[in-house]
């Protein structure tokens, strides 16, 4: 079988991470077997659709460069949903009411399917409403035209929230009622928060342009959802292509999947630490306004000394901020500085740096925290830091001088 999936959001708020998680297992299933992906726009309602959270949902995807194949508006198919509520009228699967037309449902009948994350799932035929399907004023609802869509375009598995359970009963009967048959079917256990409830925005950050802008990187982003609600044996750290690979839909857990930000922020230390320090320094660069004053060598040798144990790329550019802010020097040692600044301006720069400065803490008597401080605030303004002898390598002789100076003026 061609496998066929799509994701199909409304663009009525921004793209959350439970969507983009959906959205990445109908991605990974599609392409582990070979298939497409579809991208289908629900924006059939006007009112509440926005030109703003169609660009989020676009953004939110190409962020973690879940591509699709296709890209379909459902306004565009309005008439063939007629069509079809025409024909379940037709066939005595639908009566009008008042104007509009509802489904007409068997309601002594048990509505069953099989899923392939939960199982054999059923419900009371009382429990099915006779939806509408064509409004009063000729539009579909949601209902039917997820259904016509989704056979016209040829869906094979339909992949989504478990939030959707009911509908796919529904849905079921309007697949019978034209005499098709319901696709595969995958709901995937919702989100939830640290206290077992649904995760939403009173849990912090849920829309994914949030993460960004945290300052979560796409790879971390990925691989945290990927692995929320699926597992691979105790494999944490996934590529795409490995995700791709190993991928299955129905090793997705039957249980609600609990939103670990430490997890996340985890994940994220460690691709800002594992990532070529080229595509870090490019991340950071997207934080930063001003103009960066060092070059482009010395940033990324800076970014790649810097970012151990940074946890977001927002914590990694406040560390860097000297590579563009000018910074006050607070009180600082003058008789340690001048002296220094003697001691440099005649040591050969290209060898035993750390070893002259040793040498000089054992004679000037200075504690080497001190001379360490005063140097980091010299040279970068301010009083932690990574190795200073490997920030004034990279520096190099004629700008640490230069620095030592300026901080003596
Ligand atoms: N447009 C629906 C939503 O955003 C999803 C429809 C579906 O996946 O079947 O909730």
């Amino acid at each position: 079988m061609d496998v066929v999936t799509r994701f199909a959001p409304s663009p009525t708020g921004n793209l959350h991470i439970g969507g983009l998680r959906t959205a990445m297992f109908n991605f990974l299933y599609a392409k582990r077997h070979g298939g497409r992906f579809l991208l289908r726009i629900e924006d059939t309602d006007f009112a509440r659709s926005d030109a703003a959270y169609l660009e989020s949902i676009l953004q939110g995807l190409k962020w973690l460069s879940l591509y699709h194949d296709v890209l379909i508006c459902q306004s565009a198919n309005v008439n063939r949903h007629r069509e079809v509520a025409l024909e379940l009228l037709n066939r005595g699967k639908a009566y009008h009411d008042k104007g509009a037309v509802r489904l007409k449902v068997n309601h002594d009948k048990p509505v069953k399917f099989s899923d392939l994350i939960l199982g054999e799932i059923s419900t009371d035929g009382n429990s099915i409403n006779d939806v509408v399907i064509l409004r009063s004023d000729g539009s579909p609802t949601y209902m039917l035209a997820v259904v016509v869509d989704d056979h016209d375009m040829g869906i094979t598995h339909i992949i989504r929230g478990s939030d959707h359970i009911t509908n796919t009963f529904t849905q079921k009967l309007i697949y019978e009622g034209m005499g098709w048959s319901l696709p595969y079917v995958a709901h995937i256990p919702l989100i939830h928060n640290a206290h077992g409830a649904k995760l939403s925005k009173r849990d912090g950050a849920v829309d994914v342009v949030d993460y960004k802008t945290m300052g979560i990187l796409p790879e971390a982003m990925f691989n945290y959802l990927l692995r929320l609600g699926w597992s691979h044996g105790d494999k944490e750290i996934f590529s795409m292509q490995e995700a791709i690979d190993l991928f299955d839909i129905t090793a997705v857990g039957k249980s609600p999947a609990r939103f670990d930000r430490e997890k996340l922020y985890s994940l994220n230390s460690h691709y800002i630490s594992a990532l070529p320090p080229e595509r870090i320094a490019l991340e950071v660069r997207s934080f930063v306004g001003e103009k960066i004053v060092v070059s482009d060598s010395a940033f990324v040798a800076f970014v790649e000394l810097f970012r151990k144990k940074c946890s977001s790329i927002v914590e990694l550019k406040d560390s860097l901020r000297f590579c563009w802010c000018t910074y006050l020097r607070p009180e600082m040692n003058r008789i340690l500085l001048q002296e220094l600044l003697k001691l440099l301006e005649n040591t050969d720069w290209t060898s035993g740096l750390q070893e002259v400065l040793k040498e000089y803490i054992s004679l000037s008597g200075f504690p080497a925290k001190e001379v360490y401080t005063n140097l980091r605030m010299a040279l970068i303004g301010q009083e932690h830091s990574p190795s200073v002898v490997e920030i004034m390598q990279i520096f190099g002789k004629d700008i640490v001088l230069q620095k030592l100076h300026d901080s003596l003026k």
